[in-house]
């Protein structure tokens, strides 16, 4: 067999298509009809958005200086006044008279250059209008103004409002960090992208309680350290800029601020913020609570409001990277010249779904026993798949796909000489091993893998 040639991620529907035939993510409702922008993880993608999510919040909270936090969605609707988002969180709508399109006037090139609808060229255009992109719902039975609620669209006021109870709770001294993960809601404009931009979509967000002066030091902190995350976990450098935003482009509260760029298939696009917010929040939450929301550095006995540095990334686009980063196709040629594709999704073995899987060689009880003796072993230390269905080849394809890093494989030998055979996903290569031993060979195997 000849060398094999990659192939990367061309396009997005190839990954729409996998994770849909493999239990990744499906759309909401399919049977329905499916609901606009909205998706699920089946069993494989929740179980890659849990390992996604740990390796976050690992990530911050193992930190001596980071602690956590799990916010409600719901909160005083004087948060997002204090914030600035009932009045200011909004997108500039367009409606196109002739054939109805509604679309953004900020981000629409036709009608940026030429004041045409991007639909079907008409100059019969309303002026822009704000259209707020928080979720409105009703608090209690009455459907009263009074009881408006907001589905939070950030995680990161719950960390803003309980900066008191936490530094105090916590004993922290200043710099500190809150990291916390969660669902944010947006009535997006316009979603798409698969799971890249959702009105349902969940948040990890830390914010970084500084000393001001030293804010900006610590704002190119967090960004290397960010970056050095994400390229751990497969993303490749190339496949990474930074994008620090203009001062007339910057949010009314931000210092400085950038994003972290990933090249997704459709092009280079924001996966995560980078912002200093100066004191702005802890001092518009004083100003609407009343309540002081300041430091007292009892080492220099001084009092002041700290500065904020925010690292925010969606859960649900950095998996939509870490699975474009991690698909690969091996192209090789048969002696007959016939083409033979493998595709593997080369995860880090941390976010791979499942670590390792058993293969019993026949559906015969005498080898589904210790096979599934095996499997619930490993399953006590590892997220575990069994298949027993179609020819090993086939079943090695399927766990390929999926990016489990070992097959562990049951065969009729193994019950005169105890052992199975283990196979890499990578380099597929194959040992025989000891029962006795599976486990140990499969964690030493994922530390260096
Ligand atoms: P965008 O410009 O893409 O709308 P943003 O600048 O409004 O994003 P932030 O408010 O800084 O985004 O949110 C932080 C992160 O949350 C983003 O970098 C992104 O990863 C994620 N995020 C924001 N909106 C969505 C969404 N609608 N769907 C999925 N993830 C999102």
């Amino acid at each position: 067999m000849s060398q094999p040639t990659i192939k990367r991620l061309e396009d997005l529907q190839t990954m729409v298509s996998l994770c849909k035939r493999r239990g990744i993510v499906f759309q909401s409702s399919e049977i329905y009809g499916g609901l606009g922008s909205c998706w699920d993880y089946g069993p494989l993608g929740a179980q890659l958005k849990q390992n996604v999510k740990r390796a976050w919040w690992n990530a911050m909270t193992r930190r001596e200086d980071i602690v956590g936090l799990d916010a409600s969605i719901l909160m005083h609707p004087q948060v997002w006044k204090a914030s600035g988002h009932v009045d200011g969180f909004s997108d500039p709508l367009v409606d196109c008279k002739n054939c109805k399109t509604r679309f953004r006037s900020d981000n629409t090139p036709s009608y940026i250059e030429k004041k045409e609808c991007p639909n079907c060229g008409s100059k019969d255009l309303t002026p822009p209008r704000n259209f707020n992109l928080m979720f409105k719902t009703f608090m209690g039975p009455n459907e009263e103004a009074a009881n408006v609620v907001y589905l939070r669209p950030e995680t990161a006021q719950g960390h803003f409002v309980n900066f008191e109870n936490i530094q105090q709770s916590s004993r922290r001294k200043i710099p500190f960090g809150i990291a916390a993960i969660g669902k944010s809601f947006r009535n997006e404009i316009t979603p798409g992208n698969f799971i890249f931009r959702t009105r349902e979509f969940e948040q990890m967000e830390m914010q970084y309680f500084v000393k001001p002066g030293t804010d900006m030091d610590w704002w190119q902190t967090w960004k290397d350290t960010r970056w050095a995350f994400l390229k751990k976990y497969g993303l490749a450098e190339a496949d990474l800029r930074f994008h620090e935003h203009a001062k007339e482009d910057l949010a009314h509260y931000a210092l400085k601020a950038g994003d972290i760029e990933y090249k997704f298939p459709f092009g280079w696009q924001e996966l995560e913020g980078i912002h200093n917010r100066s004191d702005f929040d802890l001092t518009q939450h004083a100003k609407f609570s009343g309540k002081k929301l300041e430091y007292f550095d009892e080492a220099a006995k001084e009092k002041y409001v700290p500065f904020v540095i925010e690292t925010a990334i969606g859960c649900d686009r950095l998996i939509l990277a870490v699975l474009c980063a991690a698909y690969r196709e091996e192209i090789t040629k048969d002696e007959d010249g016939k083409e033979d594709v493998r595709v593997v999704l080369g995860f880090h073995p941390e976010m791979a779904p499942q670590k390792v899987t058993v293969l019993p060689l026949s559906k015969k009880a005498e080898l589904q026993v210790p096979a599934m003796k095996i499997r619930d072993e490993l399953a006590e230390w590892f997220d575990t798949g069994y298949d027993d269905s179609q020819s090993i080849g086939k079943r090695y394809r399927r766990a390929d796909e999926v990016g489990t890093p070992y097959c562990v494989t049951v065969d009729f030998e193994t019950l005169n000489d105890n052992k199975v055979t283990i196979r890499h996903r990578d380099t597929m290569k194959q040992d025989r091993i000891e029962i006795s031993k599976v486990v140990e060979y499969v964690t030493n195997g994922l530390r260096n893998f």
